[in-house]
């Protein structure tokens, strides 16, 4: 029987002494309606919990583990680096070994700077991009997510008193700030067109996800890349490309190197540090020598560049560089796709499936077309999931507590874990459509 008795206990522990018992909201499961688990290990594609519950894990650590959980390489280069040390305070070899990797990575970057979140490094770009312009606003993607300084979370909608419960949306930013932004629709070049006609001489940089992994999954349209691309050199305005997410998981680099995009600055994190806390500002060599002494823009941390994670990272490109990796990954997406439509349409079930590589999700909403827009992710059935994302788990698979994250496969994943993924994946689907059918039908 499925049980998650200690999970509970200790949740319940948990949160005598941290609010909602996690350190990051989503962790919560308030988004799936549930008390979290709590994970006790994990290896390869497979997390185990506090009770003894394994799950095929198709979280990943949001994303970061693209090669699964505790790879050997990995794992023995942070235990010899331990051995030398975890933090000095100073520079490092393998700190410098990194950067070379990741400026070769990816042809629109030429300087690099390590911080220790995706946070610190979207923050710092566009710290980089008002210095540079002079110029104070940010045009953002509704429904995206950068971060939480308050510079990425300042939205006009903060300044909406009613809009408490809307995504991102937090107090405890000025209202100066939230006015310095400015929201678009994802892949709506109309709106982008009219922003920058009325404010183009005042904007700083447009702040965007080459794929956008915070609303599931909503790819971008080439032709709005290239637009987005096409305002900002136009107006003077710098292009940053936040590819804490995408950087590393399409293609080896940037995810702008396969859709031959130019931005001015790149955020990465997650993936290049090899399962330790990493984030990073990259770009063209004039923008970055912002932050050297003596220019402008001042930006540190004591973790910076840590060996312990540059050496994770330095093992995690290692093998993400062996030629062919990226086509198995790819060949584990399609494979994945081709189970689940296949599943979808021998059960009747209307969901449209999305995949680049092994960045997937599930439209969960009655229409064969894909999602474009933070406006098309908000008409799925929020609640199907909730459900669904308690089923799965019961039946052995961990899926991102969020409607609004993406399945992230890795390089851990059989085709047996994913075909049973596919299978459970729609037999739930279908009996959660049954039952809520049977329970309309019942005589009030
Ligand atoms: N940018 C994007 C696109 C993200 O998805 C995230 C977090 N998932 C961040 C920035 C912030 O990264 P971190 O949680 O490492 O601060």
């Amino acid at each position: 029987m499925y049980s998650q008795h200690k999970s509970e206990t200790l949740f319940s522990r948990g949160r005598k002494v941290i609010p909602d018992g996690v350190s990051s909201p989503m962790r919560a499961f308030a988004l799936v309606g549930k008390n979290p688990i709590c994970i006790a290990s994990a290896h390869g594609s497979r997390i185990t919990d506090v009770d003894g519950n394994e799950y095929t894990d198709f979280l990943n650590g949001f994303g970061t583990l693209i090669l699964g959980h505790g790879p050997e390489k990995i794992v023995s280069a942070i235990t010899q680096q331990a051995a030398k040390g975890t933090i000095f305070g100073l520079s490092t070899e393998v700190e410098y070994a990194l950067a070379e990797k990741l400026v070769a990575s990816t042809p629109a970057i030429e300087k690099i700077r390590f911080v220790c979140s995706g946070t610190e490094a979207v923050m710092t770009a566009v710290r980089i991009a008002r210095c540079e312009t002079g110029r104070n606003l940010l045009v953002k993607f509704n429904g995206s997510y950068h971060g939480h300084s308050d510079v990425l979370l300042a939205s006009p909608v903060n300044l909406d008193r009613t809009a408490t419960k809307n995504k991102g949306v937090t107090k405890g930013i000025t209202a100066e700030l939230n006015r310095e932004v400015l929201l678009c629709e994802y892949n709506d070049r109309e709106r982008l067109s009219e922003i920058f006609s009325e404010h183009g001489a005042d904007i700083a940089a447009v702040v965007v996800e080459p794929y956008a992994t915070n609303m599931g999954f909503v790819k971008s349209q080439p032709e709005f890349l290239r637009f987005i691309e096409k305002c900002c050199r136009e107006h003077g305005a710098l292009l940053i490309f936040d590819e804490v997410v995408t950087g590393f998981r399409i293609n080896y680099g940037g995810a702008c190197n396969s859709l031959g995009i130019d931005p001015d600055l790149v955020t990465f994190g997650k993936i290049i540090g090899g399962g330790a806390a990493i984030g990073a500002f990259a770009g063209k060599a004039r923008y970055m020598d912002r932050v050297a002494i003596g220019n402008e823009v001042f930006q540190s941390g004591t973790f910076s560049a840590n060996p312990l994670t540059m050496a994770a990272g330095n093992a995690a490109l290692e093998i993400l560089s062996q030629p062919g990796f990226y086509d198995g990954l790819e060949a584990k997406g399609a494979f994945l796709e081709s189970k689940i439509k296949s599943a979808f349409a021998a059960k009747g079930i209307p969901f449209h499936f999305s995949r680049v590589g092994s960045l997937c999700g599930i439209a969960m909403r009655r229409d064969s077309t894909p999602m474009r827009s933070y406006k098309d992710v908000k008409t799925q059935d929020y609640e199907l999931f909730r459900n669904l994302h308690s089923r799965m788990l019961e039946a052995g698979f961990l899926m991102p507590p969020s409607l609004e994250e993406p399945l992230f496969l890795s390089a851990a994943h059989s085709e047996d874990d994913l075909a049973r993924f596919a299978e459970a994946l729609s037999g739930n689907i279908v009996s959660l459509l049954a039952e809520r059918q049977a329970a309309e039908l019942q005589p009030a």
